[in-house]
């Protein structure tokens, strides 16, 4: 008998209907004798609304909170009322929704009075995405006639540290109480169904896993429970050999390592976390990504070593937008120790997150790209910090560019995949302002000008026939 965690993300679950297909995937496969348990994210975009409404309740936005709390109860129930036929059952979950509903009211008016939102309470309001779906999905599964129960991360036993916003699992302990807590229900043949995203800490208050954390409790779980696989249900066929919208040609890539899979975080939401990949490494579960839309395509398989040994050296491509560059330079740098990690801890300290670093050997200039959205910050905490001091003579920023990323292990040791890449760039009149590859050879990053971005992925798909991997 297999045993295998699915997870659910946003879209998979978005409205009554898709939680109802949902309920018939996981049905399908408990039927095929398999031992499943779900992993629930919010349903799609909840999540952000409650930053959103975390945000204004601090501002002491009380009116907002009793709009926002209504249109939210709405939408569960709406979905409830499409997921669930068994009139008692969707009474049942109706009144989890208002319970939980009323809860979070209480929550945000409390952070409303006080004013002040600590990364404690925000972790508390953001849980409540993920307590309403999951317990829609435990109840649709019961329509079906299984017998399901439904869990908050911190009720399944995830215990982390105490790092609000971006905890950690405590992994022995954690193994240890999915242990006393899910094991059981699995020899009764009972499906657990879990929220995704949330736990709890060492004295139960709730922590969150991170933005798209959802896919870190699957992994959790598989390793505490010492899964087959993990199966990730999004709303694509699996990972791509870049993004369809450009090339309608793109290609499902059927086999990659871990090593890509993380390498290939960068390609948007539908690849996995690289943290989330942590613990499924370690154990060695392999770990698959499906489409909800179409289950018989067995999407993409992640795994240590793929069986297949492939030659291709080029397996994706992705442009990254929104993104600018920035260019700090100055004859101060030239052999002064410590200098680009000046630069680099006046924007850490400031919460700007640098995507790529390039430098030359002569030091006189570092290239940077970060967020389009923080470029002004960047460039003001710059100047405060630099200009005028001797070490920095001069900051410039371009913001109408984009990062060409070309991913693929076979690239390491490989001859002339970079040579390749750019007489194709060249060939198509395509100036390349920055480049960077680190020493895992895994892939190669490049900024050109935005309205470039499509024609440079066009000329690399091309390049390395990926349409035909
Ligand atoms: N709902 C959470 C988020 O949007 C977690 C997840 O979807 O994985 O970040
Ligand atoms: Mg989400």
């Amino acid at each position: 008998m297999k045993k295998i965690v699915m997870k659910f993300g946003g879209t998979s679950v978005a409205t009554g209907e898709n939680i109802r297909r949902v309920a018939n995937i996981v049905a399908d496969s408990v039927k095929k004798d398999c031992r499943v348990v779900v992993v629930v994210s919010a349903l799609a975009g909840v999540t952000n609304k409650l930053v959103e409404i975390s945000e204004q309740a601090k501002k002491g936005d009380e009116k907002k909170i009793q709009a926002f709390t209504k249109e939210l109860a709405e939408k569960h129930l709406v979905a409830v009322s499409k997921a669930i036929v068994n009139k008692q059952l969707q009474k049942e979950t109706e009144k989890i929704v208002a319970n939980t509903i009323s809860e979070l009211k209480k929550v945000l008016t409390g952070i409303c009075y006080v004013g002040e939102l600590t990364p404690k309470s925000r972790d508390y309001v953001l849980s409540f995405g993920e307590r309403l779906s999951a317990p829609i999905v435990c109840s649709a599964l019961r329509d079906l006639k299984f017998e399901a129960q439904f869990f908050t991360g911190k009720d399944a036993g995830i215990v982390t540290d105490s790092n609000f916003g971006e905890a950690d699992p405590l992994m022995d302990y954690t193994t240890h109480r999915i242990w006393q807590i899910i094991l059981p229900l699995f020899e009764k043949g009972v499906i657990p169904v879990v929220t995704g995203y949330i736990a709890a800490d060492q004295d139960g208050v709730v922590t969150t896993l991170g933005r798209g954390g959802s896919d870190y409790t699957a992994t959790i779980l598989a390793v505490a429970l010492a899964a087959d696989e993990v199966w990730i249900w999004t709303d694509v066929d699996g990972i791509m050999t870049t993004d369809p919208k450009i090339i309608p040609s793109a290609k499902k890539l059927s086999l990659l390592s871990y090593q890509e899979a993380a390498e290939m975080a960068i390609f948007g939401a539908k690849a996995m976390h690289p943290r989330a990949l942590e613990p499924v490494i370690k154990k060695n579960i392999p770990v698959r990504i499906r489409s909800v839309f179409h289950p018989d395509n067995d999407g993409t398989l992640i795994t240590k070593e793929p069986e297949i040994k492939s030659t291709d050296v080029v397996k994706a491509v992705a442009m990254i937008k929104d993104v600018a560059m920035l260019n700090v330079s100055g004859g101060g740098m030239v052999g002064a120790p410590g200098s680009y990690a000046k630069v680099l801890e006046v924007l850490g300290k400031n919460d700007i997150n640098v995507m790529m670093v390039s430098t030359a050997v002569s030091e006189a200039n570092m290239s940077l790209v970060v967020r389009r959205s923080l470029l002004g910050r960047a460039l003001s905490t710059l100047e405060i910090a630099f200009l005028g001091r001797g070490l920095v003579s001069e900051i410039t920023a371009e913001d109408d560019v984009c990062v060409i990323a070309a991913m693929g292990a076979n690239m390491k040791g490989t001859l002339g995949v970079a040579s390749r890449i750019f007489t194709a760039m060249a060939q198509k009149g395509i100036n390349i302002r920055m480049i960077a590859q680190g020493s895992s050879e895994l892939n190669i990053s490049f900024v050109v000008k935005e309205k470039d971005g499509e024609a440079a992925v066009r000329a690399i798909h091309n390049e390395f026939k990926l349409d035909k991997i």
